[in-house]
């Protein structure tokens, strides 16, 4: 708990937080991500890293920009990259 900027991490005028949210970050980006998978009722890790890189693309709204962005955060969450990998290959 620091003091200074106020609710930074806990009150965000965009969204309820969550799994995701807290994964991408409460900027412009990370809402734009989250948001889209939203959309298509993906709400948590688990259901992220279940996803191809192929079926992250085809949701709307997350494009080439957004795929790096979450092969990015997977990996910082712990080499989940391969998953994602495997099931590209197939
Ligand atoms: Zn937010």
């Amino acid at each position: 708990m620091t003091e200074g900027q106020a609710g930074q991490e806990a009150a965000c005028d965009l969204c309820r937080g969550g799994e995701l949210f807290d994964l991408f970050g409460h900027d412009r980006e990370g809402h734009r991500v989250t948001f889209a998978l939203a959309r298509e009722r993906i709400s948590i890790i688990d259901q992220l890293k279940s996803m191809s890189e192929e079926e992250l693309l085809k949701v709307r709204g997350i494009g080439a920009v957004g795929l790096s962005l979450i092969r990015e955060r997977l990996k910082e969450g712990g080499g989940l990259n391969e998953t994602l990998h495997q099931r590209q290959v197939q």
